[in-house]
């Protein structure tokens, strides 16, 4: 019988869900809205609904034999349990394998997002074959995994990875995890729409002037068509990007170093700054062997990489 999982993945948006075989193929897909909910039984009880729909659609086509969900939250692998959950706080605290067990009576387990991500470029995507990598992903916030030597590095607490905290600005910005000037806060999706707006006055020609709802890909249109605020915007989002990463460089020494999530989509306007700030900052050697390469697997890196932690 061919061997399958199923593979969770809970965002702060979008709950999705896919049956996924031993070669990583994706039998068969669901997505929900995450429930606007202060209760962790409602979020479980989605899951095991999705559960039930997923190994429905696949049951002539193999065994169900394990859940792994990919959380927005620190996690404790072990204990199964997520300890910090900022954007799904009735999370905090939560033992959700022991939920899920319970319910679906197949093996479960948890995994941060991000670590997911991470796993799952390396598995099927932009950092296959390499036992070195890590992963950054620009989206609301900066999410991080690292993987050292096959292995993703989680630490004694489990908050290992967290490459969105790295300062860059010692008196700059102040970010929602209490400390200021966190890469997170120069270099995410969010921080470049923060940016565009904080210098704005000094580009009163620009077409990002004044306009309502702007959003990061705003800013990439207006980059590409020569906008000087966007470019702007850009080389100091890739500037501070290039300086976590030389840090990342010199600490860790990955081979790779795979950029994903929305704000990657401006990666022809950013990626030089970057690569300037690792030439001009990080050991040579290191420096020159680490690739930065483009995340090929969009949404799916999280589930795909749910999926194989599932299989190991
Ligand atoms: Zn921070």
């Amino acid at each position: 019988m061919n061997k399958i999982v199923l593979a969770c993945d809970l965002g702060g948006t979008n709950l999705r869900m896919a049956a996924i075989d031993r070669e990583g193929n994706i039998l068969y897909r669901t997505k929900r809205d995450t429930p606007k909910s202060d209760r962790a039984d409602e979020i479980v009880r989605t899951i095991v609904e999705q559960a039930g729909e997923c190994r429905e659609a696949v049951r002539t086509s193999g065994c169900v034999e394990a859940i792994a969900a990919a959380v927005p939250a620190t996690v404790s692998v072990e204990r199964g349990m997520l300890l910090k959950s900022p954007n799904v706080p009735c999370l905090d605290g939560f033992r959700m394998v022991a939920a899920l067990e319970s319910e679906l009576s197949i093996k479960a387990m948890i995994e941060n997002d991000a670590n997911a991500a991470a796993v799952g470029e390396n598995w099927l995507g932009a950092s296959k074959g390499f036992r070195n990598s890590i992963m950054v992903t620009l989206g609301t916030g900066v999410g991080g995994g690292i993987i050292l030597n096959g292995e993703v590095l989680r630490g004694v607490d489990g908050t290992a990875g967290e490459i969105g905290h790295i300062c860059v600005e010692p008196f700059g910005a102040p970010c929602g995890c209490g400390s200021r000037g966190c890469v997170e806060q120069y270099s995410s999706a969010s921080a470049i729409v923060r940016l565009t707006h904080l210098m704005e006055p000094q580009y009163p020609k620009s077409v990002l002037q004044n306009k309502p709802r702007l959003s990061s890909a705003d800013v990439y249109d207006a980059g590409k068509n020569g906008d000087e605020l966007a470019l702007e915007v850009f080389r100091q989002m890739g500037f501070y990007l290039g300086i976590s990463m030389a840090d990342l460089v010199n600490t860790l020494n990955p081979e790779v170093i795979v950029i994903g999530g929305g704000a990657a989509a401006g990666w022809d306007l950013f990626i030089h700054h970057v690569e300037e700030q690792i030439r001009s900052r990080a050991f040579r050697e290191p420096g020159l062997r680490a690739k930065l390469v483009r995340a090929v697997l969009g949404d799916d890196a999280g589930i795909l990489g749910a999926a194989r932690l599932a299989f190991d």
